[in-house]
């Protein structure tokens, strides 16, 4: 009976979360997919020497008044906290703060990793781990989704909560998936490698975060700030898109060794010789330009094969403003 089926959300990022959460509080069954062993997805953290790091976003902010009041929240037990308002800016070999085109808004930072968020989120959802989606298919009045480990779900109604590349992936040649799948196609990310640096015995620099002109540089952040106790300075630097490309698949001590040079000629000598790295890189990070649909692709309420509709988020009886809700939004843009 598709009325027992449950909603299915493929990816337990932020946006797949927020979803499921308003799905279940207005009681529909829903269960999350994740392939990997946590959730969070984009909004990502990795324990290295002893502290947390985000190697992935670095800080929300909050346009929706639901947003802003979740972060209160979080705030108000610790989970979460203003970073920062003023970014500092370095153009021309010079670091200034702020300046006219600093937004001025409060950053939010999660002292123990970004992840914090989608955690609170899944509290209390049915996200099953480590289960990879690997195709969708329209059945009678239902979706049937295969997964590995080898598994099969049927659900009344299916979200791909993925960056676009990957939803286009699943629901490419999938019946009543033709538009949302042809939309997200035009999707453009950039990639991104990242740079976790530990220096143990330097002094913490005065600012929180530089957003970086010219490459190889796009942000520089000073992760240890957002942390309670942290062990010494830690810096995260993210590369630009252009950079990425072309140094995608670089030896990582020689992507490392770059962007450690490039962080030294923002931060300062000091910067030069971290006591330890971590690196990751990742091919869809952000969305460059507008975005055509969000990362949250829906197909519901279709009737059958051959006769099964889709609907993009815009228009759809589940979508990315209504149902990814507050977070997914606040998520995709940053400033
Ligand atoms: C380097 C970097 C820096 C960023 N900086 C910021 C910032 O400072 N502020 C900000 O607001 N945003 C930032 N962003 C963007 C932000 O991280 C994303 O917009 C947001 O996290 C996207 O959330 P999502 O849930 O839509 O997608 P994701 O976080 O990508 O979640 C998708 C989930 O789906 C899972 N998945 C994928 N395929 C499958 C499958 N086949 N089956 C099951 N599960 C699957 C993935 O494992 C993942 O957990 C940054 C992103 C990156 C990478």
């Amino acid at each position: 009976m598709p009325s027992r089926q449950p909603v299915v959300v493929v990816g337990a990022g932020v946006s797949g979360l927020a979803c499921a959460r308003v799905l279940a509080d207005s009681g529909l069954p829903v269960v999350v997919l994740e392939r990997s062993a946590g959730v969070g997805g984009r909004m990502a953290s990795r324990r290295v020497d002893g502290t947390v790091a985000d190697h992935g976003a670095q800080y929300v902010t909050a346009s929706d008044p639901g947003f802003a009041a979740l972060l209160r929240r979080l705030a108000a037990t610790g989970l979460a906290e203003p970073w920062a308002t003023r970014l500092h800016r370095f153009d021309r070999g010079r670091l200034s703060s702020g300046g006219a085109a600093e937004s001025g808004r409060v950053r939010w930072a999660f002292p123990e990793g970004m992840p914090t968020l989608a955690k609170h989120l899944a509290r209390g959802l049915t996200v099953h781990r480590q289960v990879r989606v690997t195709a969708v298919q329209p059945a009678q009045r239902s979706w049937e989704l295969v997964t590995t480990p080898a598994g099969a779900w049927a659900a009344r109604a299916l979200v791909l909560a993925l960056p676009a590349p990957q939803a286009v992936e699943l629901a490419t040649g999938v019946p009543g998936l033709e538009e949302p799948a042809g939309t997200a196609a035009r999707a453009v990310y950039d990639p991104c490698w990242a740079v976790i640096a530990g220096y143990p015995d330097a002094a913490p620099p005065t600012w929180r975060g530089v957003f970086v002109g010219g490459e190889p540089l796009s942000f520089l952040a000073h992760d240890s700030s957002k942390r309670h106790d942290p062990a010494g300075t830690v810096l995260v630097a993210h590369a630009g898109g252009a950079w990425t490309r072309a140094h995608y698949d670089d030896e990582p001590d020689e992507a490392v060794g770059a962007l450690v040079a490039a962080t030294a000629r923002v931060a300062g000598r000091w910067a030069a010789e971290p006591a330890w790295t971590s690196h990751q890189r990742s091919r869809a990070s952000l969305g460059t330009g507008p975005h055509p649909v969000g990362t949250v692709t829906v197909g519901a309420g279709h009737g059958g094969a051959g006769r099964s509709t889709a609907r993009a988020p815009s228009s759809g009886p589940v979508s990315a403003g209504g149902v990814a809700g507050p977070a997914a939004s606040a998520a995709t843009r940053w400033a």
